[in-house]
């Protein structure tokens, strides 16, 4: 794997990276303390083209026969714009967890559904976005319990089942949602249908009140004898869960570059306070005690950083990355937790109260071990992978 950026991968990395300090960390406080969605940022995103809404990704690439490096970008963009706030960052390019199964699973009629449904803006003048929904009340890490049901009616199939943890949940103009054909067929029974938000029968229901990411809405989401056309199904082929489970190996990896951007914001703030704060008589940053932790702290997210890479650098070439990806995600996020922990032990007190947003990243980075496969879940693909045992 190339270490070395690409000139368009550097005007990216550049381009959000600025994006981030202007526009997104000035807000993030305020978004996070009132739990409010950050309308205005997710709308430049979307007109910047890294809100997820373009089903083209890459493709353009891939056509003229280039190197593919769509991967690649896309988790140098997560990163910066997770230092400036990951709670924004997952408001403004959620759409993209929901667009990932249509490019993968869907025709050309999805793609032109996908953009209809959300082209201009909703009904409170607000840009419109979409939402993935697997995650039942009854069904989280294990998908395979999926209990929302999709029966026939002639040229129709009726949705009906609740959603839970939805992003976008109550503000999507579009939701993609997996449900079974057939209760007692396990994971082949699964398919995913887009709905929009206008069916009879799609009930939003009330964001949840969390301890991070404040600023992204997540809710749960109800279907109620809610008939969309047939075609409204995507791949319609046996294998088409598995194949949407390959989605997960590119999401995880930018989750992996999330919870990176968070630890490198901690870092960074935690190493200008250990420099400015003196106690007995000199910086604290002169104590080993403190030293240690930033050496520590700078060095596994390095090493994070580096397996995010790794599994985005695969995903370009189309190498199967499942474990790698896995790996990627699974770190980043132990390293996200461990580095924004010591940033509020470095800060003392001042960590732990509010003036500083290091206990605001502490809380962010919790999320990124248990959305899109929690630690455990991503250990057994892990072992999995190494002993051909499955463990779960
Ligand atoms: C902020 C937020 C946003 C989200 N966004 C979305 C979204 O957009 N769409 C969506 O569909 N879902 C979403 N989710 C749901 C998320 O993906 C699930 O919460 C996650 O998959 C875990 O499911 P669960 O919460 O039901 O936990 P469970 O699966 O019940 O797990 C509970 C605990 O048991 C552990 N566990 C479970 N099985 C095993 C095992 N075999 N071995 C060892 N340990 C195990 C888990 O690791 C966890 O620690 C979101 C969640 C949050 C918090």
């Amino acid at each position: 794997m190339n270490f070395e950026l690409s000139p368009t991968q550097e005007m990216a990395r550049d381009f959000t990276r600025e994006f981030a300090r202007r526009e997104i960390r000035p807000v993030a406080a305020a978004h996070d303390r009132e739990a409010s969605i950050p309308w205005e940022i997710m709308a430049k995103a979307k007109e910047l083209g890294f809100s997820g809404h373009d089903l083209s990704l890459g493709e353009s690439a891939r056509e003229a026969g280039e190197e593919p490096e769509a991967a690649r970008i896309s988790v140098l963009g997560a990163e910066e714009l997770a230092w400036g706030c990951a709670g924004i960052t997952i408001a403004a390019t959620a759409t993209s967890f929901a667009a990932a199964p249509v490019r993968q699973l869907g025709s050309a009629v999805h793609r032109a559904l996908f953009r209809e449904c959300l082209s201009g803006l909703d009904g409170e003048g607000h840009v419109k976005v979409a939402a993935n929904c697997l995650t039942e009340p009854g069904a989280g890490s294990d998908l395979s319990l999926i209990s929302t049901t999709a029966v026939r009616d002639g040229r129709y199939y009726v949705l009906d089942g609740e959603k839970q943890f939805a992003t976008n949940g109550s503000i999507a103009s579009l939701y993609i949602v997996w449900a079974t054909l057939d209760r007692g067929g396990g994971r082949e029974a699964v398919r995913a249908f887009m709905v929009p938000r206008e069916t009879p029968g799609v009930y939003p229901g009330r964001p949840l009140a969390k301890m991070g990411i404040r600023a992204s809405d997540t809710a749960p989401v109800a279907f109620e004898r809610c008939r969309v056309p047939d075609w409204h199904m995507l791949g319609a082929r046996a294998q088409a869960y598995r194949e949407a489970k390959g989605v997960l190996d590119r999401t995880r990896a930018l989750v992996g570059a999330m919870a990176v951007g968070i630890a490198r914001a901690a870092l960074e703030y935690a190493v200008e306070y250990a420099k400015d704060r003196v106690q007995f008589s000199a910086p604290i940053a002169s104590k080993q005690g403190i030293a240690f932790m930033l050496a520590e702290m700078a060095t596994s997210i390095e090493a994070a950083r580096a397996l995010v890479w790794r599994a985005a650098w695969m995903a370009d070439r189309g190498i199967p990355n499942a474990h790698a990806a896995a790996m990627a995600k699974m770190q980043a996020a132990a390293v996200a937790m461990q580095v924004t922990e010591r940033a509020v032990q470095i800060l003392g007190g001042y960590g732990y109260v509010q003036d500083h947003p290091v206990e605001k990243w502490m809380r962010d980075a919790k999320v990124m071990d248990i959305f899109e496969g929690t630690g455990q879940i991503l250990r057994s693909v892990v072992a999995e992978g190494l002993t051909g045992i499955r463990c779960r």
